[in-house]
């Protein structure tokens, strides 16, 4: 795919919006999480059998009322189920975006996660087709951003571990001697104007996020940060990037700097 998409530049193409970074596998994330509502659906549907005989006793009006409602709720959920599925399959915003991205954020991903958990599913797999699920929302919106308004928030693991450099305090401090991926990721920076900074932690993210208020974030790093940290920063959309981990975790790891550009270039203005 990043060959073909190279091969386009040269040709001189323009690939805006034509991109297809980390929204591969989004599918394992959305079917579990249907299977998560139609579960939702069957507790509350045997609920209502079993309390309607009540209902109808104390009140007719009372039984029809709440029949009526839970109509209505599953024609909602399953309007939306549909949308949501061709919003992110076509990546094309069919008005329910921001509000899907809202209610899988919020209330599907725990009990999706826990559903997954419960079929022996890995809890990295889950995140990870979770964080692809995201960005195919973020391309449906699109939403164009100004180079000031991006931030590029990387974790530290991606620092050579022989450098010595306290890049964690100001990221300009590398000597950009190509080590590791953090030069060429300054250069990125540079050349497109957009912020950059590392994160040790939520609390370090926490305070990045609160001085340079970018309006969109591309974060490169693991399954599980990613996820806690696209959550934990709502509502302000957050492009994931997984890292790699040749070394294994948290400790010299890479990621594709042309992924980044690519995304880059689709979503600046
Ligand atoms: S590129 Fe920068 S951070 Fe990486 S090893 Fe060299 S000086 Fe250190």
């Amino acid at each position: 795919m990043l060959l073909q998409l190279g091969q386009g530049w040269k040709a001189g193409i323009n690939w805006t919006m034509e991109y297809n970074i980390d929204t591969k596998g989004k599918g394992l994330f959305l079917f579990l999480s249907t299977i998560t509502l139609i579960m939702m659906m069957a507790v509350t549907t045997l609920l209502w059998w079993f309390v309607s005989p009540r209902l109808h006793e104390i009140s007719e009006i009372l039984a029809n009322l709440s029949l009526t409602f839970l109509r209505i709720f599953y024609f909602v959920l399953i309007l939306g189920t549909i949308l949501v599925y061709l919003t992110c399959f076509l990546e094309k915003n069919f008005l329910v975006a921001k509000f899907a991205v809202h209610a899988f954020i919020k209330i599907l991903f725990p009990v999706t996660l826990y559903f997954g958990r419960l079929i022996g599913l890995s809890k990295d797999r889950i995140r990870e087709s979770f964080v692809f699920l995201n960005n195919s929302f973020i391309k449906a919106l699109r939403r164009k951003f100004r180079s000031s308004d991006i931030l590029l928030l990387l974790p530290h693991c991606l620092q050579d571990t022989r450098c010595g450099l306290r890049i964690t305090v100001n990221i300009f401090n590398c000597q950009e001697c190509k080590k590791c991926d953090i030069a060429r990721l300054i250069s990125l920076a540079k050349k497109h104007g957009i912020s950059i900074a590392i994160a040790t932690g939520g609390t370090l993210a926490r305070k990045i996020i609160v001085e340079n208020k970018p309006k969109l974030i591309i974060a490169v790093a693991c399954e599980r940060d990613l996820v806690e940290g696209l959550r934990e920063v709502f509502p302000i959309p957050v492009y994931g990037i997984l890292n790699e981990r040749p070394e294994g975790p948290c400790i010299n790891t890479r990621v594709a700097t042309d992924k980044i550009e690519l995304v880059l270039n689709s979503l600046l203005e």
